[in-house]
């Protein structure tokens, strides 16, 4: 087996992390403080072309390969957690759907857009009452001319704030059960959509998360995505490489509070000598270190499987999973080497593991994942 990196995602890993250290890392502590990403890091991020990095050129991405996306995430993670997930919303489960199940037309009209950052896209599956079990949705999609209308509520919507783009999930069919739910498109200011305020949350400040309320939202056929009732097979098919870049944004997070609690360890002086001297410094080090390492080789064949078309649902739940823990472990620890220091607001390992937590919550808490994984445990 051949871990090695081609010389073509290794340069967009370096291009990233050097964007990433520069452009991102300096604004994080502000934008996790004011829970607010500037519009001209979007912007700049879109001129780049980070906000279409595994979209094909033909609609104006750069035509990376997933596991480059999924290094960028990565890196984008390590410098802020919020803007590694801003992207990874807006690419796998914002513009993926319209690339694979877009009709000609709805790819001509949105993917440049997206592809370029001039629009942001949101994905509002989770309801009030169908979280984990997001079969269960209330919102109905009725159908009425030559369309729908869409009534319901939607909660934790990431990017809700600012998106322009909601690809929402209704109920079509309510006797058919989750093969009567059905997938739209639908844009900011369509008449009925409402944005709730941005959700004051423990973590990823800024990645403006808010409720959506449709009331009476009609929608031309033309907005539905893929046929009626295949909502929530799209949505499960999105989710495989969601978690991925799920996985990936917690590797990130779990390196940065790495190099912060062992670059720490090198300075800070106790009983005379730097506490990286003591063994039981040492050993936590040496477990977190081991904990990355297993969490990236998950994540990177998650995404090799994914980018090679075979079936990795097993394989991203693993890597979710495990990178997600990995993160909260990691994270955990970081802040305990840093003592008091790590308690504080002066350095940036709080933020590191507030940041963490939810990334074993979000595309299916780590329970789901476990139960994902053992439907596919053979005898
Ligand atoms: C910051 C943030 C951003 C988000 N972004 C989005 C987004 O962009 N789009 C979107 O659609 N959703 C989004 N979500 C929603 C997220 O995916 C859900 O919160 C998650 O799926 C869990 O659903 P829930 O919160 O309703 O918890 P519940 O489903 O109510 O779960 C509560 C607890 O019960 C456990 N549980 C539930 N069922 C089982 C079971 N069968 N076996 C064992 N344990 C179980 C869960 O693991 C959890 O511990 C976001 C959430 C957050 C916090």
């Amino acid at each position: 087996m051949d871990f090695s990196l081609t010389q073509e995602q290794e340069r967009i890993r370096q291009w990233v992390r050097t964007f990433a250290q520069s452009r991102v890392a300096p604004l994080a502590a502000g934008i996790d403080e004011r829970d607010e990403l500037p519009r001209h890091l979007l912007a700049e991020m879109g001129e780049l072309g980070l906000l279409g990095l595994p979209i094909p050129e033909a609609w104006g991405g750069v035509g990376a390969d997933f596991l480059s996306y999924i290094l960028a995430v990565e890196e984008l993670s390590y410098a802020s957690a919020a803007v590694g997930l801003v992207v990874a919303v807006h690419t796998a489960v914002g513009s993926f759907p319209i690339l694979y199940f877009g009709t000609p037309v709805q790819q001509q009209r949105y993917l440049p857009r997206l592809a370029s950052g001039t629009w942001l896209a949101a994905f509002a599956l989770s309801e009030p009452e169908a979280g984990s079990d997001a079969a269960a949705l209330r919102t109905r999609a009725q159908r009425s001319g030559a369309g729908y209308v869409l009534n319901g509520s939607k909660v934790f919507v990431t990017n809700g704030s600012f998106a322009d783009l909601f690809c929402v999930f209704a109920v079509t069919d309510a006797r058919r059960g989750s093969r009567g739910i059905s997938a739209f498109l639908v844009e900011r200011g369509t008449p009925g959509l409402q944005l709730g305020p941005s959700l004051r949350k423990m973590g990823m400040n800024g990645s403006g998360t808010c409720a959506l309320v449709l009331e009476d939202v009609y929608v031309p056929e033309e907005q539905r995505l893929g046929e009626e009732g295949e909502g929530f097979p799209i949505a499960m098919r999105l989710l495989d490489g969601g978690r991925v870049g799920i996985a990936a944004q917690a590797l990130g997070i779990a390196r940065a509070a790495f190099d912060a609690a062992h670059a720490y360890t090198r300075t800070r002086k106790q009983f005379g000598q730097e506490i990286f001297q003591f063994q039981g410094v040492q050993f936590m080090l040496a477990d977190m270190a081991t904990q990355i390492e297993a969490a990236r080789w998950l994540v990177y064949r998650a995404a090799l499987l994914r980018q090679a078309g075979k079936p990795c649902t097993r394989e991203a739940a693993m890597a979710k999973l495990f990178a997600s823990d990995t993160a909260m472990r990691v994270t955990t620890d970081a802040v305990q080497l840093l003592g008091g220091y790590g308690y504080a607001k002066d350095y940036p390992v709080e933020r590191y593991m507030r940041d963490a937590k939810v990334t074993q919550i979000y595309e299916g808490t780590n329970q789901i994942q476990r139960i994902v994984i053992s439907r596919h445990l053979t005898r």
